[in-house]
């Protein structure tokens, strides 16, 4: 009787060590986050807010860097290696890394565009850039929230005990997005339609064209790769004058000279930078917005062109 009792507890007291050990390590694989590696910081922001706690996001590409004409370096590669999710916004705005994705993902890794759930009805299918999309797709925010289902999706395919966590986060971040949307439609609305010209470097602004009642001339093409001729500066120089356009702007991907010399050339203002293709830097701050987010670099671009334009 002695030794059955010592016996049963001995057993109970294996059974609740291996049960502790069991939930430990259960506790350690659903909190170590999940490793994610994207290319530029729009995306990279939204990943953040459907992953929240559940993600530590990498992004390759920092401020000021042109998408267009990136090549992955060999750090990029490690980056790419060791990440458990890959995304990039997609579109051939990666131009150069596309076949590096297709590859990773023909291998079986888990590599998602991010646009690849926006409607493709919705997206412009501009005449120079030869049949294909305009990436340029976060600069029209309703459309942009497009990608959050795609996010929210892959995640939790990497992630299933986290659903309801990436559920309602997603869920955030779509609402912040249209409140953003909102905002942007009232602060145009300060200037008058007829000066709604916007005048930048290469043809990123479409979307926010088509959204918020813009005109939109571009000096280069939809992707940075074509640079632009003689013949094109004159025109725009042309154009500026007799539309007597109040401000043109330079972009924080793209190199300023031609801008600054049809602004001379031109006589008119340079309304400062805009953010085009990637994010400003992290911890400085606009109006109580990080620059480095998202919703930084729309109240940045928006405010710059209101107050440069009305
Ligand atoms: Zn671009």
């Amino acid at each position: 009787m002695r030794r059955e009792q010592s016996w049963s507890g001995v057993r109970f007291l294996v059974w609740t060590f291996l049960r502790l050990l069991i939930a430990s390590e259960l506790t350690a694989a659903t909190t170590t986050p999940l490793k994610v590696t994207v290319t530029v910081g729009m995306v990279a922001d939204l990943v953040r807010q459907v992953g929240g706690d559940e993600v530590v996001v990498t992004a390759l590409m920092g401020p000021g860097v042109d998408p267009h004409m990136y090549k992955a370096t060999a750090s990029d590669l490690v980056k790419l290696q060791r990440a458990e999710v890959i995304f990039y916004s997609g579109l051939h705005l990666e131009g150069k890394m596309q076949g590096l994705f297709e590859k990773m993902a023909t291998a079986g890794r888990s590599v998602r565009a991010a646009t690849d759930g926006v409607d493709k009805a919705r997206l412009l299918k501009p005449s120079a850039f030869e049949g294909q999309y305009d990436p340029h797709v976060w600069f029209d925010t309703a459309l942009w929230s497009g990608c959050i289902q795609t996010i929210q999706t892959v995640l939790t395919e990497s992630r299933p005990a986290a659903a309801p966590v990436f559920s309602r986060q997603a869920a955030v971040a779509r609402g912040r997005l249209e409140e953003l949307d909102r905002w942007v439609k009232i602060r145009v609305d300060q200037v008058d339609s007829i000066r709604r010209v916007l005048v930048t470097s290469h043809d990123a602004f479409n979307y926010f064209g088509r959204a918020y009642g813009f005109k939109v001339v571009a000096l280069q093409g939809v992707s940075t790769v074509t640079e632009a001729g003689l013949a094109d500066v004159t025109q725009l120089v042309d154009f500026i004058r007799t539309q007597k356009v109040p401000a043109i702007f330079v972009e924080s991907s793209v190199p300023h000279g031609t801008i600054e010399r049809i602004s001379r050339d031109a006589g008119v203002r340079i309304g400062g930078e805009l953010f085009s293709d990637a994010l400003g830097t992290p911890g400085k701050f606009h109006q109580g917005f990080d620059l480095g987010t998202y919703e930084g670099m729309v109240h940045r671009n928006v405010d710059l062109i209101v107050e440069a334009l009305k």
